[in-house]
């Protein structure tokens, strides 16, 4: 992917409404972003897709939302508070800080002083008095949410192995080097499913999930030429994965990880049990017994997610005089589906626009587009990813028809009024 590409659709996610920097009218805070009108619209698109797609499966996930702040306990046993951290070495002239491997190549390594553990929960205190009782952190993944959720969901669901519980959220991570626009950020959001089976069947199961979140990405039109999976060897495990395999994207920099999928063995549901003295074991009704379940993790970033489509879906297309760009989001992804414009700011235009967006905003995602010429509009629309536009012109008041215009073939085709809520249906 070529380097410049980074660059331009940074550009549009900001010009157009998907990402802003954070405080930006005080200059903004460094590697923290807000999500405009169309980046919101994009993301809970997202999210919406990931939802479903585990909704569809013959296995059962249940939803959970849990709490960004939990007990310290959680994190203790965990192992986040010894564990959870990145070597740091500090650059000895400029005072600047590098995670260890990170470090830009430019920089000699005399010059850098030896790695030390820096730990990347976010520390703050709960209550009104601070003291060492009070501190408790901020969630660096949801996953330690579901587990300890694992009893509360088994009972109520009466929940039976193989099954999943799914969590959505924030996550801080008091990430050293942040950086490369949403790709590594201190705030983030995740998408994490525990997937709970018998230790027997952790091999298959850990396979079956790679297949299926290789294959939601690619329903999100990432290209096949974008996508690999890369196995961790032994060193690089975390200190709680049997084995990991990252899915990977093709960044403008290089690959680099879009989800990591985990076999946790049953590391996460032992501790919490030793730790908090409550039975969190499954009991298999087949042969009254109980057991600790073994857990494979899909866990994968929303945020970055939404980079990553960004990336793969932003095209350019030469015209007769113009160059056009495009974000070729599916209709289900597009945060506008359809755009209704007025070929002019005449009124009885505008009403006929209000009145077809009255019949269609509730079940699409709509948007009236009256500013600027006509063209200037598709080339938004375009910009902005939207499907397909209407056009109401001066015949739809005699013929009560009106022009839908494809964004991809640039197909205009006349349809009757009345016949657009089917004609969109049928996408
Ligand atoms: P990395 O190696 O890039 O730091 P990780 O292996 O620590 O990531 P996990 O703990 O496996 O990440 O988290 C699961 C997913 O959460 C990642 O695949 C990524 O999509 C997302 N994620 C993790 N850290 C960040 C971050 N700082 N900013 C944005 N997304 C993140």
């Amino acid at each position: 992917m070529p380097e410049e590409i980074f660059d331009k659709v940074v550009k549009i996610a900001q010009s157009r409404g998907f990402v802003f920097n954070a405080s930006s009218i005080y200059g903004g805070l460094r590697s923290s972003y807000d999500y405009g009108p169309l980046g919101v619209l994009l993301k809970n698109n997202i999210a919406r897709l990931w939802w479903s797609s585990i909704n569809d499966l013959d296995v059962s996930i249940y939803p959970v939302d849990t709490a960004i702040i939990q007990s310290s306990e959680v994190w203790k046993a965990s192992g986040h508070l010894a564990e959870f951290t990145d070597p740091m070495v500090d650059h000895k002239q400029t005072g600047e800080r590098f995670r260890a491997d990170q470090v830009p190549e430019d920089i000699k390594k005399e010059d850098l002083t030896e790695p030390r553990q820096f730990n990347l929960m976010f520390e703050t205190n709960i209550g009104p008095v601070k003291n060492e009782n009070s501190a408790v952190y901020l969630r660096p993944e949801t996953a330690q949410g579901i587990f300890v959720n694992f009893e509360n969901v088994l009972r109520t669901m009466r929940a039976k192995i193989p099954f999943g519980i799914g969590n959505i959220g924030k996550s801080f991570r008091n990430e050293i080097t942040p950086g490369q626009f949403i790709f590594r950020t201190r705030e983030f959001e995740q998408m994490e499913i525990e997937f709970f089976c018998d230790e027997t069947e952790e091999d298959k199961w850990f396979d079956y999930w790679i297949e299926n979140r290789l294959n939601w990405y690619r329903n999100l039109g990432i290209p096949e030429n974008k996508l690999r999976v890369r196995n961790h060897d032994k060193s690089e495990l975390a200190h709680y994965a049997k084995k990991t395999s990252d899915i990977e994207f093709e960044y403008p920099w290089g690959w680099g990880e879009l989800e990591g999928i985990a076999n946790r063995g049953n590391f996460d549901l032992n501790a919490h049990q030793e730790s908090s003295g409550k039975d969190l074991r499954y009991f298999d009704p087949n042969n009254e017994t109980k057991f600790t379940p073994s857990v494979i993790e899909p866990a994968g970033g929303l945020t970055r997610t939404l980079f990553a489509v960004l990336l793969s879906l932003y095209k350019e297309e030469d015209l007769e005089k113009e160059t056009r760009t495009i974000f070729k989001f599916n209709f289900d992804l597009a945060p506008i589906q359809i755009g209704i414009l007025p070929l002019s700011k005449k009124e009885e235009l505008i009403t006929v626009c209000d009145d077809i967006n009255g019949t269609l905003r509730s079940m699409f995602r709509t948007e009236i587009d009256i500013t600027q010429s006509i063209g200037k509009r598709y080339r938004r629309q375009d910009e902005i990813g939207t499907p397909y536009c209407i056009t109401v012109d001066f015949d739809t008041l005699d013929d009560k028809s009106v022009t839908i215009r494809n964004r991809d073939t640039m197909e205009q085709e006349r349809i009757k009024i009345e016949d657009l809520s089917d004609y969109f249906k049928n996408i």
